[in-house]
């Protein structure tokens, strides 16, 4: 029996969580620490140990629009938030270079276009593309066309009602560019304005109970033990604890994600602010331009097998515009994940439990929904194994969702200039992707199973952008005269232009609302 009061087991006071210590304050253990500041009742108390001398992995500064959720449920002022961390609003990722040298394309946060009750779109715009193939009717143009945020991006435009001003219309999907080490300090101000207790020191080992090999206490260098009920492993690459000391294991997705590296440097600013990331394919992986306020981050993602650090960083700094600021740094990864993220009393966020390449920035999405996890499964000091082992599950099948997303940029290209992008073009592929991929090939479908991170609309951007073109419409749209439909995606493709025509420059709307 499950049901009734005798079996509603809460174990009392004994068994519930005293004590959160989180290892490392980078982003993901600022992340943790505040929103856990702000969720976990009165009695949980928390700390968070890091090492000024070990630092972060100093990267990750491009966003997607999920951070704006964190930041309101933390009750952050967006203006503030912005002036303190130096940063710009993203509309999207601007593609170059990745299907054919020479080609672009923008991969825009929001709709394309307006659903009707029963159709998507995207089935109306294929209907007129097909329309205008046999001279039945006018060129929709592109589908970029009828997103606001990529009219407003490509035009450097910007406007959010959220405050700023009364506005009314149709608003921007938006996420932002920062600079994470000032997004880790605001998120520390805000955690330690709220009880979280930071230790700095250096963590040198780890105490483990002899009976179940949960860890009972860390130990710093100085021979300081901090103990506690649950860890929370946000140590970086290194898994400090989830992988040093509770041997998770790892497995690595190179065989589909191969570049194993990135060099990464600052530049002056750029005068107009983009409101976009650029990702520009390059012969052994890809660069990164993110612009701030104060700076543009610059990075080259690259496969060690096909590109010398030498080369990549010669190649990346001829590349940047501007000067650059710092000197490269490199940084040293492998695409994967760890087996399991939770074990025993301790859950890894960050980097510590997994990476896959920040081609559409997910890295702080993926902290975000480890967070939220982790809240939702929330143990007490048993630590129920049926808990751990469906965060763990969720958490998988969240990676791999983002993981296949990724792959489709490298597996539909034409590019054939390089040994690297040869090989991508002919790579195995996950089966469901294959299968997406086809489906959309062959009927201009798309279907995503519930909770998916990235919208139909992602995938129609990237699927058409790659080159993978549908061969078909769905066949019930042609219920609708091809001339209504004509007249409607033309009006809409009109209004799209005239909203965009309304709204400041990118750069104008932060420097009156939000510059530095
Ligand atoms: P880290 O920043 O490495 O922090 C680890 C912390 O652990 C540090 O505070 C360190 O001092 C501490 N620590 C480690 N060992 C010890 C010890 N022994 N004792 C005490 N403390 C210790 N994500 C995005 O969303 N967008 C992007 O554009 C993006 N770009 C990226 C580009 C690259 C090249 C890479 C590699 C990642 C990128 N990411 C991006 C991912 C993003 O950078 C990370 O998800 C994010 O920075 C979180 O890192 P972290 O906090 O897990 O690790």
């Amino acid at each position: 029996m499950v049901s009734g009061d005798a079996a509603f087991d809460r174990g009392g006071d004994n068994t519930r969580i005293e004590r959160v210590v989180i290892v490392g304050g980078g982003t993901a253990g600022w992340m943790t620490a505040a929103a856990l500041a702000k969720t976990v009742p009165a009695h949980v108390k928390i700390v968070l140990i890091e090492s000024e001398e070990i630092g972060t992995v100093g990267v990750g500064e491009a966003t997607i629009p999920s951070i704006r959720t964190f930041n309101n449920i933390l009750g952050l002022d967006e203006f503030d938030f912005i002036r303190y961390t130096h940063a710009t609003y993203k509309l999207g990722i601007e593609f170059v270079d990745w299907n054919r040298l020479g080609e672009r394309y923008f991969h825009p946060f929001g709709d394309h276009g307006r659903h009707t009750q029963e159709f998507k779109f995207l089935q109306l715009w294929l209907r007129l593309k097909s329309g205008y193939a046999r001279g039945m009717c006018p060129d929709p143009g592109p589908i970029s066309d009828y997103n606001l945020c990529s009219v407003a991006a490509a035009r450097g435009r910007f406007l959010t009602t959220n405050g700023a001003t009364s506005t009314p219309g149709p608003s921007l999907r938006y996420a932002f560019h920062f600079d994470a080490s000032l997004y880790a300090k605001y998120l520390r101000r805000y955690a330690e304005g709220r009880g979280v207790t930071r230790i700095e020191g250096r963590i040198a080992g780890t105490d483990l109970r002899s009976d179940d090999g949960f860890i009972s206490s860390v130990t710093l260098d100085d021979g300081r033990t901090i103990a506690a009920d649950l860890f929370v492993d946000c140590s970086g690459f290194r898994g400090l604890l989830i992988e040093g000391h509770l041997n998770a294991g790892f497995e690595s997705w190179s065989q589909f994600l191969p570049c194993d590296r990135a060099v990464a440097v600052g530049s002056e600013p750029l005068s107009d602010f983009p409101p976009y990331t650029r990702a520009t394919a390059d012969s052994a992986g890809w660069r990164w331009r993110i612009p701030l306020q104060h700076r543009v981050g610059n990075g080259y993602v690259f496969s060690s097998d096909h590109i010398s650090q030498d080369e990549a960083t010669a190649r990346l700094l001829s590349q940047i515009e501007g000067k650059p600021i710092n000197d490269p740094h490199l940084i040293t990864f492998t695409a994967g994940h760890r087996r399991s993220m939770w074990v025993k009393n301790c859950v890894a966020i960050g980097l510590s439990g997994g990476f896959i390449e920040p081609l559409e920035s997910t890295g702080i999405h993926l902290i975000q929904t480890g967070i939220a996890k982790l809240l939702l499964f929330f143990p007490d000091k048993r630590f129920a194994q049926a808990n751990i082992d469906e965060f763990n599950v969720a958490t998988l099948l969240e990676y791999e969702a983002v993981r296949d997303f990724i792959i489709l940029h490298y597996c539909a290209t034409e590019r054939s200039d390089s040994s690297f992008w040869r090989e991508r073009g002919a790579m195995v592929i996950p089966e469901r992707l294959k299968a997406r991929m086809s489906l959309f090939c062959s009927t201009g479908r798309i279907f995503r199973y519930q909770d998916e991170l990235f919208t139909d609309d992602s995938w129609l951007a990237v699927m058409l952008g790659q080159g993978v073109t549908p061969k078909s419409y769905d066949p019930l749209v042609d219920k609708i005269p091809l001339p209504e439909i004509a007249k409607n995606v033309a009006r809409l493709r009109q209004i799209t232009a005239q909203v965009v025509d309304s709204m400041p420059s990118h750069r104008d709307f932060i420097r009156q609302y939000c510059g530095a």
